[in-house]
């Protein structure tokens, strides 16, 4: 992610639920006995009602319900009650979406669990058309959750792997929250994700996926990766449909393909934006570790509506705003989140400076390797983050943990980019460069897959130099992350150009 104009109106959405809508057809594949229904959840914004089983078959795999009693008489499975349970690991989510009838199919498999018989998953606004798994329908029920509805389950207990197939619609939206379909882009963070399918948007939730993409309009590419072998979060899978033009830059020394798609009339945007992309991705890869998203990579230009910019870490295939792809920052930025944001999590969404300040630390030290020099824009952007006059201004690394709502919090803002990137220039100004970037490939090699938190990379960093170094380190730690006031004279940044 890099800031964008439309971060205000993305906060506006957060409780922009839309109608959930009944949904009772339970699968309906005739191989249960006689099957079970039902749960009924109201709540003050919605209604909703939901059932498990299909119609009754011929024997076979018999689905009952310990929950409602009205089990069949088919067969031997016995289906638990829909309960909540968010403790669940999503190992894998394979998704199928068909962007012109706008539905989908996820098929999610959960680590076993020999204790638990349920799994919760955040539903947004999606309207739930069957939940079954090998053996037939399960039983589920919806109701309000933090982000939209929340759909609860019943799932055989067992030590092997759960498999669940969800059939489900999913409504367009207009406000980065979802399937944007005027725009024909999908964008889902920070914990929109159930808008598109049901998922965990919890940063620290890493999960594997596929993707398959139907129903795409004649003359159109879509672009998405069918494959994510390596943990993500939620927010990063993502599709975009457009008259896209590929222009292939190069492929890194670890062989990994990176690529540039573009829009009709962006050759001279592409060309400047991308300049360096390749050098920067295969400079990444040399000084930090392997890229672990597949061996194909690049930059999508986003049409995000007029005056757009920023970007938008969807790995391997990230989007940067149309009218940001003649600039190098974002690319940059954007790719970098492969080793930290997306590459290594954020435990916590207090821990945004672990993706942002690294990320943008590390893109402004790659591209100075090629003599790109994006301190300056920096140096205006944390001047605004300092200057009290724009109120900007707040603490980069809270000690709390997903006790914030983000995308209504200060932290939501400069502040994690800036501070975060100043820091770590300090710190290799007092420890060295080369050792700093010693730690943060480190660090990644030890986390990539999984999630961490900010005060964990520092304390991996100071084990990097001596006592003096440390004690700068912390320093800098205080002076930068955790005080409120920019060490810094912020009247003496950003000098006008003469
Ligand atoms: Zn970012």
């Amino acid at each position: 992610m890099r800031a964008l104009t439309w971060i205000s109106t993305a906060a506006v959405l957060t409780g922009a639920a839309t109608n959930l809508t009944a949904c009772s057809d339970g699968g309906a594949t005739g191989t249960g006995g006689d099957t079970s229904t039902t749960a009924t959840t109201t709540t003050a914004a919605t209604s909703t009602s939901t059932s498990a089983g299909g119609a009754g078959g011929t024997g076979g795999a018999g689905v009952t319900s310990s929950a409602t009693g009205t089990g069949g008489s088919g067969g031997g499975v016995v289906h638990p009650p829909a309960g909540e349970d968010f403790t669940r690991d999503i190992l894998t989510t394979d998704l199928e979406l068909d962007l012109g009838a706008l539905t989908g199919k996820a098929t999610i498999t959960l680590a076993g669990s020999t204790t638990s018989k349920a799994a919760s998953f955040e539903i947004g606004d999606l309207e739930i058309a069957s939940v079954e798994d090998d053996s037939g329908p399960l039983l589920f029920v919806m109701k309000s959750g933090a982000h939209g509805s929340q759909l609860d389950l019943g799932v055989p207990s067992g030590a092997a792997p759960a498999k669940i197939v969800i059939k489900y619609a999913f409504a367009p939206h207009t406000m980065f929250d979802g399937w944007m379909a005027k725009e024909q882009l999908s964008f889902l963070w920070p914990y929109f994700c159930g808008n598109l399918f049901p998922c965990k948007s919890d940063p620290a939730d890493g999960v594997a996926f596929t993707m398959k993409v139907t129903g795409v309009a004649a003359g159109m590419t879509a672009v998405f990766p069918a494959s994510i072998a390596s943990d993500a979060p939620s927010y990063m899978p993502a599709v975009a449909v457009a008259k896209f033009t590929k222009v292939d830059l190069g492929t890194t020394t670890k062989g990994t393909q990176i690529s540039a798609w573009h829009l009709p009339g962006q050759e001279a945007d592409t060309a400047l934006g991308t300049a360096h992309l390749f050098q920067v991705f295969d400079f990444y890869e040399k000084t930090y570790g392997d890229y672990t998203f597949g061996k194909t990579a690049g930059s999508i230009s986003a049409n995000w509506g007029d005056g757009d910019y920023g970007g938008m870490e969807h790995h391997p295939y990230w989007h940067v705003g149309k009218n940001d792809f003649k600039g190098e920052e974002v690319h940059a930025h954007e790719a970098a989140h492969g080793w930290y944001g997306d590459g290594v999590r954020i435990a916590c969404w207090e821990d945004f400076v672990l993706s942002e300040g690294t990320v943008s630390y590390i893109a402004a030290h790659a591209l100075e390797q090629f003599q790109v020099d994006i301190w300056p824009d920096y140096e205006c952007e944390l001047q605004y983050v300092c200057d009290p006059a724009n109120g900007a201004n707040t603490i980069a690394l809270p000690t709390t943990c997903n006790t914030i709502d983000l995308l209504n919090d200060p932290l939501w803002s400069s502040v994690p980019y800036m501070k975060g990137a100043y820091f770590f220039r300090e710190v290799a100004r007092a420890i060295g460069v080369g050792v700093l970037d010693t730690a943060i490939g480190e660090f990644y090699k030890a986390n990539v897959g999984k999630a961490a938190k900010m005060q964990a990379l520092i304390d991996h960093i100071k084990t990097k130099t001596d006592t003096v170094g440390q004690k700068a380190v912390d320093d800098l730690e205080t002076a930068w992350l955790k005080k409120l006031d920019c060490p810094v004279d912020y009247t003496k940044l950003c000098p006008a150009t003469p």
